[in-house]
């Protein structure tokens, strides 16, 4: 007779190139399982759009396993304990998740289980590098992203992707594995989702037609196009990067096939990189988990952060007066989505003008990103504040008045989600409060009616932040 297998998904949501369910296939029959853990999760619940995307991927993988997955809520280890007594397993199998919560949680399930006497075996299906194989000399961890990059491409070599032989999958058949979906009750109650269901395809098929739809359209002009978020010139691949319906290594061995012969290979390189800062990410959890909620730099603790409630909910509804930051906050509530330039001027505000605690504004985007992830979410907010690793020196402080100019100079961007400024001409259209009245109301605009005033003042906020900063450190250096 042969053996039974279980097999747990979790940020591995596909068929292919899915080393556990290879695994489990080559050995046997399969029981595949998908369980919403919200027990051991504590902060770190999966956020309401992100369990949006969940939901459907959940499903998508379903039907790709003919209905099949065995699909629950609760502790894992119990419920794993529970289907080993009822199955007869004798293996479990997962991909390795890197989040401080899921790497205590999981060592404790295989400690538990190998005394009882079941084989379990884990695999890296999401990283380049898994955090320990990427150190430096001494086996410390990197704090510097470039040499990080530069150690980890010397060992790189993009395997190609393992075909999972799907034919040869013996499922365990399970009733009602949609009902069960249902049951976890992922779906908002409200339908705020229609915007965001309108601009994705959750799911291993979804992944790879953004993929190749990024191959066509867009990896041609990345180094440059990447930072102008009105072009079609970035990937998208995040959530589907985060719920693992795709893998690095799928993605870097498509391109590389598609893009032969192309001669854009600094594109490509330059794609590679961005990847490699999600790997930096990682890596940096791991080994400093707290930065979720605690400055790396642990100088900024002494930084005068002010709670202002009144000014984060501005920020968060996107009415800040400052069109490219209201532009990035209103895309980020009706797509679940934010363009990477945006983001970090939208970050770079409310940590630096607003001096707002950065965890704040990570928890918001926590909630309302579709690709919400630990590890980049915490990086990147450190690292626009000035407190992460490699972080952008505090006194560069992102102009949003400048950077639009720049980066959505015909202000596209700004008037795909910030329509009352639609009629506004691309000279106004970045600083509208800075404009005299009787000018922006010749375009049927009245600022403090129809769009806000600036609500701070960027020169005297920014003047203020640097000397807090400064303050912070002559304090530590007087100490
Ligand atoms: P592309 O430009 O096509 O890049 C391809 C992939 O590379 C991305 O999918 C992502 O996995 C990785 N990547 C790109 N830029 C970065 C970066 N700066 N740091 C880490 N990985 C990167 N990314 C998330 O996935 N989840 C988050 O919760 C998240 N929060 C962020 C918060 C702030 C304040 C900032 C400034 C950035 C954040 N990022 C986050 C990083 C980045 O903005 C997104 O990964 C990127 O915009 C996703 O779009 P894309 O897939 O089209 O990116």
């Amino acid at each position: 007779m042969q053996s039974v297998s279980l097999v747990w998904f979790r940020q591995d949501l596909r068929l292919h190139d899915n080393p556990a369910l290879a695994e489990a296939i080559d050995t046997g029959h399969v029981l595949p399982v998908y369980i919403l853990d919200d027990t051991n999760a504590g902060d770190w619940k999966i956020g309401s759009a992100s369990r949006w995307w969940l939901h459907h991927s959940i499903q998508q993988l379903n039907q790709t396993l003919a209905n099949k997955l065995w699909v629950y809520k609760g502790d894992p280890k119990q419920i794993i304990k529970r289907l080993i007594s009822e199955h007869s397993i004798e293996n479990v199998f997962w991909n390795r998740c890197y989040e401080p919560w899921q790497v205590q949680r999981d060592k404790k399930i295989k400690n538990e289980l190998e005394y009882l006497g079941i084989s379990v075996r884990s695999f890296n299906s999401a990283l380049l590098w898994e955090p320990w194989t990427n150190l430096k000399h001494d086996d410390t961890p990197y704090k510097v992203f470039t040499p990080f990059y530069e150690n980890g491409m010397e060992n790189l070599f993009i395997e190609t992707p393992t075909e999972t032989k799907i034919a040869k999958l013996k499922a365990i058949p399970c009733s009602q594995a949609n009902d069960k979906i249902e049951q976890l009750a992922l779906m908002p109650t409200l339908n705020w989702y229609e915007g965001i269901a309108s601009n994705w395809s959750p799911g291993e098929r979804g992944a790879q037609e953004r993929l190749d739809s990024f191959i066509q359209k867009g990896i041609e002009n990345y180094k440059v196009g990447r930072d102008f978020p009105a072009l079609n010139s970035v990937s998208r691949q995040s959530p589907h990067l985060h719920y693992g319906e795709i893998s690095p290594r799928q993605i870097l061995h498509y391109i590389a096939k598609a893009t032969q012969g192309m001669q854009i290979e600094a594109n490509v390189a330059h794609f590679q990189k961005e990847l490699a800062w999600r790997e930096f990410s990682y890596s940096l959890l791991y080994y400093f988990p707290f930065i979720t909620h605690r400055n790396l730099n642990q100088k900024f603790d002494q930084f005068p952060w002010v709670e202002n409630e009144a000014l984060l909910r501005l920020w968060q509804g996107g009415k800040t007066g400052f069109p490219i930051i209201d532009a990035g906050m209103r895309e980020l509530w009706h797509t679940g989505y934010m363009h990477n330039r945006v983001r970090m001027i939208a970050a770079s505000f409310l940590a630096k003008n607003l001096c707002i605690p950065w965890q704040l504004g990570a928890k918001w985007f926590w909630d309302c990103l579709l690709d919400a992830d630990l590890a980049n979410n915490s990086a990147s907010w450190q690292w626009v504040a000035g407190s992460g690793a490699d972080a952008a020196p505090y006194f560069r402080i992102f102009n949003p008045v400048i950077q639009s100019q720049k980066f959505d100079p015909d202000g596209n961007y700004i008037r795909s989600y910030v329509p009352e400024l639609s009629s506004c001409p691309s000279k106004l259209i970045h600083d509208p409060g800075s404009a005299s009245p009787t000018e922006i109301r010749k375009h049927g605009i009245i600022l403090g009616n129809d769009y806000p005033l600036p609500i701070v003042d960027l020169k005297e906020t920014r003047a203020a932040a640097l000397t807090a900063y400064k303050n912070m450190k002559e304090t530590i250096l007087a100490a």
